[in-house]
């Protein structure tokens, strides 16, 4: 679908995107320069759980190591949950960017490792915040539940398994739909869309 339809939707909205840019950038690159590996992003979920309790989110953090719910009540409805993962790689970058990562860290082995956003989940964070505050500030739009949902640990495929283990699917509402997003390489200005499986951890899909 071209961001131009979607754009075309609400001109309100259209016009808060617009003033919102510049902040979810700051985000971004405060991101992309401090990446945090699976399990260990005890910087990001706190960059999150403000950002939620800002725009008044009732937040609960901790949820499988690191994990962040923020929820949002707004009237009768369906139940609705956001998810971004927060992980980074073990990977040492080398794109150059003035907002790169230079951070060299221990993965849990205790070797040495760069570290760099290399699989998008700087871009995950930063547009679940965004759409966060979009919500909260949007309230007489739409009516329901909001769940965003921050994971941690996609990469090595427990972060999902430790949220839910940690109660994520009793100790809030239970959502009707859950949405998730990857950044993918495509064309400039559209986004794509499928239900099913896609940019999974595969191990646990495809068994
Ligand atoms: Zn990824």
């Amino acid at each position: 679908m071209e961001i131009a339809k979607i754009k075309a939707f609400n001109k309100n909205v259209d016009s808060f995107i617009d003033k919102l840019l510049p902040e979810l950038e700051d985000i971004y690159k405060d991101l992309h320069r401090n990446p945090e590996l699976p399990m260990q992003e005890m910087r990001t979920a706190k960059i999150a759980a403000d950002y939620l309790t800002t725009y008044q989110y009732e937040v609960t953090t901790g949820i499988g190591v690191t994990g962040v719910v923020g929820l949002l009540k707004n009237g009768e409805g369906p139940t609705v949950m956001l998810r971004a993962d927060m992980d980074a790689l073990p990977i040492t970058e080398a794109t150059g960017l003035p907002y790169a990562s230079t951070l060299v860290t221990r993965d849990e082995e205790g070797t040495e490792v760069g570290v760099s956003h290399a699989c998008g989940h700087d871009l995950h964070a930063t547009w679940l915040m965004g759409a966060a505050r979009l919500f909260s500030e949007h309230r007489d739009k739409w009516h329901g539940t909001l769940l965003c949902v921050f994971q941690p640990g996609e990469e090595i495929g427990r972060g999902a398994q430790g949220m839910i283990d940690d109660g994520l699917m009793d100790r809030f509402p239970k959502p009707d739909i859950i949405l998730g997003q990857h950044v993918l390489v495509g064309d400039s200005g559209t986004v794509r869309y499928r239900s099913g499986y896609h940019a999974a951890f595969a191990n646990h899909c495809f068994p």
